[in-house]
C-alpha cells in the first residue's frame, strides 16, 4: 500500500455566492500546485463555477451531501451523479449537521454512500460523539457503530475518507486534547484494518474535523493516523485554509 497523501479538505457549508470566488483565485495563485491534495466542498450551486476557476490547477471539490438515489422525485435534493456531473470528485456523508438537522441515521448515510461510489465519488464519511456520550465515556462505541453503519462493504482505499468530527468541536473554537485525537483515529484505523484487511484498511485517509485553525494545525497533524483535516470555519478564507495547507506540507 502506498504512502497516505495528505489531504486538507474545506467544507463551506451553506455559505457563499459567486463573490467567494475570488477565494478560490487566491487559493489557486498561492496553493495550487501543493504536494498534498487540496478539496473544497462549496454549496452545489459553486460546484460548477468554482471548477471552471480552478481550471487545470491541482485543487478538487466535493459535494456536501448527496440523495442515495440517482434520479426522481425528490424535491430539493442532489444526486452523485449530479454533483460528479457539475464538477465534484468527492463528497461528504453523515456530516453531523446533517445527522442533526435532517435526521440523517448511519443506514441513510450508508445508502447515499453507495450511491456516490456507483457516481465514481470518493466519500468523506463523517463520525462523531457528542459531548453527553464523551462524558460518559461512550466514545469509541459510537465511533465504532458509526462506522460499522455508515460505511458500505465496497468502499476502497481510494474512495473512502473517514472524518472523526467531535461534535462538541465543530464550530466551537474548543478541540479535544492531542491524546484524545490520537486515541479515536487510531481506534478507527484499527476498526477499518478489522473489517476491510490491511490493504484497504491502512490506504484510507482519517481526517481530524473540529475547530482546526492555522495556529493549532500543526501539532494535530503531528497526531498519529491523522492524515489531514476537514475544515469549516478556517476554509472560507483563502488566508486561514492556506496556513492549514502549509502546516500539512
Ligand atoms: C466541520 O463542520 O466539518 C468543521 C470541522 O467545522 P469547523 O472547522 O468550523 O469547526
Amino acid at each position: 500500500m502506498g504512502m497516505r497523501v495528505k489531504l486538507a479538505a474545506g467544507n463551506w457549508k451553506m455559505n457563499g455566492t459567486r463573490a467567494a470566488l475570488a477565494e478560490i483565485d487566491t487559493l489557486v495563485a498561492a496553493h495550487g500546485d501543493a504536494a498534498i491534495e487540496i478539496l473544497i466542498c462549496p454549496p452545489a450551486t459553486l460546484l460548477a463555477p468554482m471548477a471552471e476557476r480552478i481550471g487545470t490547477a491541482k485543487i478538487a471539490l466535493g459535494g456536501q451531501t448527496c440523495h442515495p438515489q440517482a434520479s426522481g422525485a425528490h424535491t430539493g435534493d442532489i444526486s452523485a451523479e449530479m454533483l460528479a456531473d457539475a464538477g465534484a470528485t468527492h463528497v461528504i456523508l453523515g456530516h453531523s449537521e446533517r445527522r442533526a438537522d435532517h435526521g440523517e441515521s448511519d443506514d441513510t448515510v450508508r445508502a447515499q454512500a453507495r450511491a456516490a461510489l456507483a457516481a465514481g465519488l470518493t466519500c468523506i464519511i463523517c463520525v462523531g460523539e457528542t459531548e453527553a456520550q464523551r462524558d460518559a465515556a461512550n466514545t469509541l462505541d459510537i465511533i465504532s457503530g458509526q462506522l460499522a453503519g455508515s460505511i458500505p462493504d465496497l468502499s476502497t482505499g481510494e474512495s473512502l475518507i473517514v472524518a472523526y468530527e467531535p461534535v462538541w468541536a465543530i464550530g466551537t473554537g474548543r478541540t479535544p486534547t492531542l491524546d484524545q485525537i490520537g486515541e479515536v483515529h487510531d481506534y478507527i484505523r484499527a476498526e477499518l484494518e478489522r473489517r476491510f484487511g490491511a490493504g484497504v484498511g491502512r490506504s484510507v485517509r482519517l481526517l481530524y474535523g473540529g475547530s482546526v485553525k492555522p495556529g493549532n494545525a500543526a501539532e494535530i497533524f503531528a497526531v498519529s493516523n491523522v492524515d489531514g483535516a476537514l475544515v469549516g470555519g478556517a476554509s472560507l478564507k483563502a488566508s486561514d485554509f492556506g496556513g492549514i495547507i502549509d502546516a500539512l506540507q
